[in-house]
């Protein structure tokens, strides 16, 4: 198949512009690069099968030749990225869907739409399961993210129910790995950059919010399989096995990095409706693609940290 993906350069985008590289497909990486970096595909630079195409998706997308695929993960995902850049988020999400559904429909490819855990918002219910409508502030600073994505689902399912458009939906839950930015705000890289500099790991609030936090390949292995089901309907991919608080959080980093500059408790204002709890319910994924994630959180964390810690050598 000859695949686009947009947001090809991101954390998760190039890794799975080498998952389906290493299926055998060919892949057209598309980023903007405002969160994205191509340290991430360099080691595809040259790859016969492999193209980056530097461009913002909330323009016109122009593809010469056939596409059997559109992966549409294309956005700041980061609450700190996309408070930085609300109306780029929000344009990706409305514009960018709109844009990338229509190369599909032209091309007649399959489209599959990144979305997330955060269309539940500050969930009155736990854990999610896809049929739970979410509870969001429209008008609140994470609005600009989870509007756009609840946006950018209903677009697919008008284009899949007006033009036929054979598409999939996958809600992703807190994931981390390698490849995230150490300067990427999120919790998992921020404890860790800190950590490795011996600082105490800044916990917003008391500590007690909860994430539930999926390593990377687990994501990319449930995301593979739900591209290649028949299933047009949202599918959570997360992992419910991790869901920790944030304070137990930062107690394992601190264990596994042995780092003595404990922890600070700060407050919770900069992140104005964050969630209180998360944790998917993944009996969907489960019974419909047989999937489960598989990488423990300690596992997961020290290949993290062993990630940042090649990084900052
Ligand atoms: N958080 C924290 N310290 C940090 C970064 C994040 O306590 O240095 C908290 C944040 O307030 C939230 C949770 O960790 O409750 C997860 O935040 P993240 O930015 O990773 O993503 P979210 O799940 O909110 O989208």
């Amino acid at each position: 198949m000859r695949v686009v993906i947009t947001g090809g350069a991101g954390f998760l985008g190039s890794h799975l512009c080498d998952r389906f590289l290493a299926e055998g497909h060919e892949v057209i990486a598309i980023d903007n690069l405002i969160t994205g970096n191509v340290a991430n595909i360099a080691h595809l630079a040259g790859h016969k099968s492999f193209k980056f195409i530097h461009h913002d998706i909330s323009n016109f997308i122009f593809i010469d030749g056939p596409v059997d695929a559109v992966l549409h993960f294309a956005s700041p995902a980061s609450p700190v990225d996309y408070l930085k850049y609300p109306i780029q988020t929000l344009k990706v999400g409305a514009l960018g869907t709109h844009n990338t559904l229509g190369l599909a429909r032209a091309k007649g490819a399959r489209f599959m739409l990144a979305s997330t855990s955060e269309v539940y918002g500050d969930p009155l219910v736990h854990p999610q399961h896809e049929d739970y409508y979410g509870n969001v502030n429209t008008i609140g600073p994470r609005g600009v993210y989870d509007e756009a994505k609840r946006f950018a689902e209903a677009m697919v399912m008008a284009y899949h129910r007006t033009h036929g458009i054979d598409t999939r939906i996958v809600r992703i839950f807190n994931t981390y790995g390698p490849r995230m930015r150490l300067e990427d705000g999120r919790v998992v890289p921020n404890f860790i950059a800190q950590a490795l500099r011996g600082e105490p790991l800044t916990v917003y609030g008391d500590g007690s919010q909860t994430r539930s936090f999926c390593y990377y390949s687990d994501l990319i292995e449930g995301i593979y399989r739900l591209f290649n089901s028949t299933y047009t309907d949202p599918v959570n991919i997360g992992n419910p096995h991790a869901e920790k608080s944030i304070a137990e959080l930062a107690h394992i980093i601190n264990d596994l990095t042995n780092n003595p500059g404990g922890i600070v408790f700060q407050p919770r204002a900069r992140t104005e409706n964050d969630p209180q709890t998360r944790r998917p319910d993944i009996s969907r994924a489960r019974s419909v693609l047989s999937w489960e994630p598989k990488v423990s959180l300690e596992d997961g964390l020290r290949e993290t940290i062993r990630f940042f810690k090649d990084k900052q050598a």
